[in-house]
């Protein structure tokens, strides 16, 4: 079968670290997006680099990505705009400190290194921080990127590494052929012996072209962006729940994301911001940080989030399609996006991947085949 040996289909983080490291591994590789590089979930997210709000069964994929987003200019040749700093998440109550202390305690288990701090230490390191704090989780590894120069950073890469980068171009089906598989993308149909899905949200469309079933939920991330201000914080600021997370950045804007949601679903032109909620998330903010009172809102947008049944990762070969592989529905996924691509990207290329994959079988268990839906 002539063609390409892979066919990355989504260009996000995770679609551009899995083309990078194969081509690397000698495959001929063509990587496809609808739209541009790494425009969506992948450009459009906080760039929170962090151990605090990520689920502890990831930590040792959110500290081996976070050690290569800082370390990019070595692996990928391109800055993402990293700054490291430290990370504080945040209790304001009984409840939330006895939230704090057992997720603290679940992350330093799964090896980071996070320590609980008192609310003077924790002013110590960042003196913006509201009176009312009442415990705190220090982690000296956090930090940001800049998410929209992703694509960018990626370009350059793979580019070099000899991946075929095709934007613009709507993959919309495939089907088994003599050794692989057909691509229909744009207006051609190109042959691949093997195809990764990577496509964040729409993975869910992406498994249907294979006539499966994984039910994907959609979180609307909601995120606010502040006019540049006078220097009010240099950490990484989460609250307990692990959903909020504040930063500013160098040139005086302050980032807050996460929070209550928006609405809607993965359609375009589908999703909506939901005003109580901004406000809701903007309140929690400057109680946080109660210089925030004299923010001015600059502009907010929405961002799409991946999350499966059990809010673990897909990543792995798909059941009964040999050759076909997933990945995407990470929480914090932007954190240890470089990571699990190189994993997946490990056995597809015949190695040993340095730690274990998040395989969809489990997920498919109880599902169902389009076709006997239709019956
Ligand atoms: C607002 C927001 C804030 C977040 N904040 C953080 C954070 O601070 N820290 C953190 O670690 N994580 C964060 N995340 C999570 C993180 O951004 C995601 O886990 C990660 O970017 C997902 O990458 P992905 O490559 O799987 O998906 P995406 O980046 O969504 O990429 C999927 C790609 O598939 C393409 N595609 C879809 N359908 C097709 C098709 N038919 N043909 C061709 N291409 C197709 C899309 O165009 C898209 O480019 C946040 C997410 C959001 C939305």
């Amino acid at each position: 079968m002539s063609g390409y040996d892979v066919a990355v289909i989504g260009a996000g983080v995770m679609g551009c670290s899995t083309a990078l490291f194969l081509a690397r591994g000698g495959m001929r590789v063509v990587l496809l997006d609808r739209g541009m590089l790494s425009r969506e979930a992948s450009g459009v997210n906080a760039g929170t680099l962090t151990m605090n709000m990520t689920r502890a069964a990831l930590i040792p994929y959110a500290l081996r990505g976070w050690e290569m987003w800082t370390q990019a200019a070595g692996w990928l040749g391109h800055s993402a705009g990293v700054l490291v700093t430290d990370g504080l998440s945040l209790a304001f109550t009984d409840a939330e400190a006895a939230l704090l202390e057992a997720r603290a305690q679940a992350r330093q288990q799964a090896g980071a290194p996070i320590a609980l701090i008192t609310p003077a230490q924790a002013r110590a390191i960042e003196p913006g921080l509201a009176e009312t704090v009442c415990l705190a989780a220090h982690c000296p590894i956090d930090g940001y990127a800049t998410a929209y120069v992703t694509g960018r950073a990626f370009r350059a890469a793979l580019v070099e590494a000899g991946v075929e980068i095709r934007e613009q171009c709507p993959v919309r089906g495939l089907a088994p052929a003599a050794g692989g598989y057909a691509v229909r993308a744009g207006g051609d149909a190109l042959l691949a012996r093997r195809i990764v899905l990577a496509g964040g949200v729409w993975i869910e469309e992406m498994l249907g072209w294979l006539d499966l079933a994984i039910p994907i939920k959609v979180l609307v991330n909601q995120l606010i962006v502040t006019e540049r201000m006078r220097p009010v914080m240099r950490t990484v600021l989460s609250i307990a729940n692990g959903l909020l997370s504040l930063k500013q950045f160098a040139n005086g804007t302050v980032l807050v994301g996460g929070g209550w949601q928006g609405v809607g679903d993965r359609t375009r032109g589908g999703v909506a911001a939901i005003p109580e909620n901004l406000i809701g998330n903007l309140r929690l903010a400057r109680w946080v940080i109660p210089a925030l009172a004299e923010a001015r809102i600059l502009r907010i947008w929405l961002g799409l989030e991946s999350e499966v049944a059990d809010a673990m990762p897909m990543l792995g070969p798909i059941p009964g399609h040999p050759g076909a592989f997933v990945i995407g529905t990470a929480h914090s996924g932007y954190t240890s996006g470089p990571f699990m691509g190189r994993l997946l990207a490990q056995v597809m290329l015949g190695q040993e991947p340095e730690l274990p994959l998040f395989p969809p079988d489990r997920l498919l268990a109880g599902s169902f085949s389009r076709g006997e839906v239709a019956a």
